[in-house]
């Protein structure tokens, strides 16, 4: 099982992304366009045309490209292309161990401990002062007889 994003879908997706721009570019343009010619009416039908098939162009442009974003990010199986559940699990399978590393560092800030054992202090106390003192002391931190 692949613990990271194999370098074709990351060229997915970034390839998706170029596409996006490019399209979200070329949809802005035409009405940019249309913006700066507002009130000439010169070949008003035939540029209206093309300049909506431009904006149609933009469009589907965004819309696939967003697609293969999607794709390149969470395979075709995590994207719901393919219904295959143990492969859309092992697609989706960096986000899952990304978000179980968030949940740890959350935990790791909240100061929790889970799953490890208390840590134990052995304290030898003292026959004299019934004081507590460290294994390692050789005399009674509080009245210094020999442990
Ligand atoms: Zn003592």
């Amino acid at each position: 099982m692949s613990r990271k994003i194999s370098e074709d879908r990351k060229a997915a997706y970034y390839v998706g992304m170029l596409l996006q721009i490019f399209g979200g570019l070329l949809f802005a343009s035409v009405f940019v366009k249309f913006t700066m010619r507002f009130g000439d009416f010169t070949d008003f039908v035939d540029r209206t045309k093309s300049e909506a098939l431009r904006a149609f162009t933009g469009m589907a442009l965004m819309m696939i490209g967003g697609f293969i974003r999607g794709v390149g990010a969470k395979g075709l199986a995590g994207s719901g292309v393919l219904l295959d559940p143990e492969r859309t699990r092992q697609e989706l399978e960096p986000y899952s161990r990304m978000a179980g590393g968030m949940v740890r560092d959350a935990i790791d800030e909240a100061r929790l401990d889970l799953g490890s054992e208390p840590e134990q202090v052995i304290v030898i106390k003292c026959r004299e002062c019934a004081a507590l003192n460290p294994e390692s002391a050789n005399f009674c931190q509080e009245c210094g007889t020999k442990l």
